[in-house]
């Protein structure tokens, strides 16, 4: 087996635009091998002058998958290697990645007890990995999420939630808009915040497995406010994206 960390060329099989701002990037690995939901891939670009950009991007499919992952990206204004993928990337295209990495912001199906998940904007991505493989191994889990965008049309993978959460098999999603509901929203429209929290995560009761992913300052916000509706901190796994509170 090849060690985990060594650098293997992608290709790029499918590109699909989810929202105005996000992609997914199905790429096809020689040397693929299963991951755990919530783990991610580091990309790394090649200037012809030898300048190398490097990232991580979160893996979106479920790890019953062989052969292929996707990762959602969303484009950042002169983000440098999100701009690249968003502009350049064209099917066929080799990149380079390694992974799968990361062993503490991770979820099995094997794994005691419900789960709460709280996204914010691209935050969502390994959290749907782990839904996905919710559903492909057909779990009953107790799982709700909270997602957190600017506006409706910034909700990566909304049909498929709809059509997960219809199977009624014990998932829930909730939404909230920080900047623009659409007319009528009787929801949430606001940054997640504590009493939120505390309505969503309720049910699930004190057991319950947090994981929080998203941009940084709404992470530790949202680390917060699931302290302060009563769990523990052990139950709490967070990843930050990036530096911005922008969501
Ligand atoms: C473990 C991990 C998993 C990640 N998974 C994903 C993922 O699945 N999808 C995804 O889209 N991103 C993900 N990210 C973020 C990603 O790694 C990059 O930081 C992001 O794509 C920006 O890189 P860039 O080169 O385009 O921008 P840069 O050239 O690095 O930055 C350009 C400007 O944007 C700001 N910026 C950098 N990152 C962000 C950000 N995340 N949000 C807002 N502003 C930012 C910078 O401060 C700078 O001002 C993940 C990050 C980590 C650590």
């Amino acid at each position: 087996m090849k060690p985990i960390l060594e650098w293997q060329i992608a290709s790029v099989k499918s590109i699909r635009q989810e929202t105005p701002r996000a992609k997914t990037f199905t790429l096809l690995l020689p040397n693929w091998m299963r991951h755990k939901a919530g783990q991610h891939y580091d990309v790394r670009l090649t200037a012809p002058d030898g300048y190398q950009a490097q990232r991580s991007y979160s893996i979106a499919s479920e790890p019953e998958r062989g052969g292929e992952i996707d990762l959602t990206v969303e484009r950042i204004e002169d983000g440098e290697v999100s701009s690249y993928m968003h502009e350049v990337l064209i099917v066929g295209d080799l990149i380079e990645v390694r992974g799968p990495i990361g062993g503490y912001f991770v979820w099995e199906a094997n794994m005691a007890g419900p789960i709460l998940l709280v996204a914010g904007g691209s935050g969502i991505v390994p959290l749907m990995a782990m839904i996905r493989h919710r559903a492909a191994v057909g779990s009953k889990t107790p799982a709700r999420l909270l997602y957190s965008t600017r506006t409706p049309e910034d909700v990566i993978y909304y049909d498929e939630l709809i059509g997960l959460q219809s199977a009624q098999d014990g998932l829930e999603v909730a939404y909230t808009f920080t900047r623009q509901a659409p007319p009528g929203w009787t929801g949430y429209a606001r940054r997640i915040d504590a009493e939120m929290l505390g309505e969503v995560a309720g049910p699930l009761g004190d057991e319950a497995r947090a994981y929080i992913c998203g941009p940084t300052l709404m992470v530790e916000s949202a680390a917060d406010g699931l302290l302060q509706v009563g769990l523990a901190a052990g139950q709490i796994r967070t990843e930050r994206f990036g530096p911005t509170g922008g969501n």
